[in-house]
């Protein structure tokens, strides 16, 4: 089976967050269970050209303004054969930001991500190489699936499927309702059930009704973006569409963070010897300055300090929580004002709270590695990838009910001593300290308890292979869907 995977970020050639993580690893996967999957990318400023081979001739692009040229660059997922084709077009794509400086996208955006979703379309025809299905992610590549229905209609690209992934539903991809030419698709396009919403142009919802199947990276979030709390004003498309929106956990990356191997780390560890853990606490403690106290349970938060991560949550208990006998350190970047609040506390409470404020890949890896609990209150969260990375690292998670927290980690149950990490429902200071002080009681009370969820937990599978075979199977249904009859093998 053929798959086309069109995307504006795909580690480690160009990543914001969680979407670039996914577009790196599936294909990886999907290649492995033996599909032929290939990957459409801008060829961004920053991604090491010369490294690429350069593909004969030029690249023909319909655009609202006349035919863009572009030349493509191929190079492969490292570690795989699969195919990854840069469009190379550098007025587009020779900037220093993917999509815009912090808070303010580029005013050319939907003539930058037209011109990938339709340049997408051209290189499949221009390569003889027609997918069975097209597999879009996020706003950028939202009208792929929507040229499939209508510029494509009875041409080559005609009998493709397309799949549509949502990896947060904040984005988008909301423009001016008079820039609808750039799409290069006619006024007749712009109604309620495609780009038309509430007076603006929204690409998500084009895709929505365009695409034959939909997913999202947790079934819990599939479920929740179906509700007004979640849906942020797309919720009443997505459940018109209920029946064909799938949730598939994302996988992580099971060798950059493997607790056996990780060279970032000083001491090893595995679920059936954790004496290595032992020893990541105590640097872990001396790296932040903390007392080195093997018996004091350490508490930890690696990630964006914003609101959707619950920081404001965790900053109002935080020093009701430093009153008790543990430690905290947090790493992360966000709100100016959650990094000040944090820094300035830390000031305060040397002896039990470190805060780094910056981005530090090993540190991440180094915290994961030395903490007991780690917190993860979020408002949502479409899938989260630290409380995987916890569960590996047995630091056992504690977090809110929601998206993929709620699909990944098992809640605590205080009579029979299962779960793999401490669940919370309610998104507020008291129950957050509750649960906090909950984790506390039960290190300090019940520690085989303890000593059991770690191994439950570093026990769990989060390999992508899980994944691929979901994707797999949703990929015959949208193929079934758009042809009729089952894929043929
Ligand atoms: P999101 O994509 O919403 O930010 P995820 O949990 O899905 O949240 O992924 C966050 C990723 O970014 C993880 O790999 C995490 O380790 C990493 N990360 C976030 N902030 C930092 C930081 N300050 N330093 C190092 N790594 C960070």
């Amino acid at each position: 089976m053929k798959i086309l995977f069109v995307a504006s970020e795909c580690a480690p050639f160009a990543k914001t967050g969680g979407l670039g993580d996914v577009v790196g690893a599936l294909p990886k996967a999907l290649a492995a269970a033996g599909l032929d999957v290939r990957v459409v990318l801008p060829l961004y400023a920053g991604i090491d050209w010369n490294a690429l081979e350069r593909l004969e001739g030029t690249l023909g692009v319909p655009m609202w303004s006349g035919t863009a040229w572009c030349g493509v660059r191929l190079g492969r997922l490292p570690g795989s054969r699969v195919p990854v084709y840069f469009l190379d077009h550098r007025h587009y794509f020779d900037r220093p930001y993917l999509y815009g400086t912090p808070g303010e996208g580029y005013a050319d955006n939907l003539e930058r991500f037209s011109f990938l979703s339709r340049g997408a379309l051209e290189l499949c025809k221009a390569l003889g190489w027609i997918p069975d299905v097209l597999h879009a992610h996020d706003w950028q590549a939202a009208l792929a699936p929507v040229y499939l229905n209508t510029v494509e209609w009875a041409q080559p690209l005609h009998g493709t499927a397309s799949v549509y992934s949502i990896h947060n539903l904040s984005y988008q991809g909301v423009f001016d309702p008079g820039a609808m030419p750039v799409t290069a698709l006619g006024w007749e396009h712009f109604h309620d059930h495609a780009f038309e919403h509430f007076g603006t142009l929204n690409l998500t919802k084009a895709a929505l009704y365009h695409s034959t199947l939909l997913s999202t990276v947790s079934p819990t979030y599939a479920r929740e973006v179906q509700t007004s709390a979640y849906g942020a004003g797309l919720d009443g498309v997505l459940r018109e569409r209920s029946g064909d929106l799938h949730g598939i956990l994302n996988g992580i990356d099971v060798v950059e963070w493997d607790p056996a191997a990780d060279p970032r780390l000083p001491a090893h560890f595995a679920a059936h010897d954790l004496s290595g853990k032992r020893a990541c606490k105590a640097a872990l403690q001396r790296e932040a300055g903390l007392p080195e106290r093997p018996e004091v349970p350490v508490f930890a938060l690696v990630g964006r300090l914003v609101a959707q991560k619950g920081i404001d949550v965790l900053a109002q208990i935080l020093p009701h929580v430093l009153d008790w006998d543990l430690q905290v350190v947090l790493l992360g970047t966000g709100e100016p004002d959650a990094e000040r609040y944090l820094a300035w506390l830390a000031s305060q409470r040397p002896d039990r709270l470190r805060a780094w404020i910056g981005f530090d890949d090993a540190r991440a890896h180094r915290i994961e590695a030395g903490a007991d609990f780690f917190l993860m209150p979020s408002r949502f969260e479409p899938c989260g990838l630290n409380q995987m990375y916890s569960l590996r690292y047995g630091t056992l998670p504690i977090v809110r009910a929601t998206g993929g927290l709620a699909d990944s980690v098992q809640g605590y149950e205080q009579a029979s001593g299962e779960g793999t990490g401490f669940v919370l429902h309610d998104l507020t200071p008291d129950s957050l300290g509750d649960t906090i002080g909950w984790a506390l009681a039960t290190w300090y009370q019940r520690p085989a308890h303890v000593a059991a969820m770690r191994v439950r937990a570093m026990r769990q599978d989060f390999s992508w292979e899980r994944a691929a075979s979901a994707y797999g199977e949703l990929y015959r249904t949208a193929y079934a869907r758009r042809r009729g009859h089952a894929f043929p093998g």
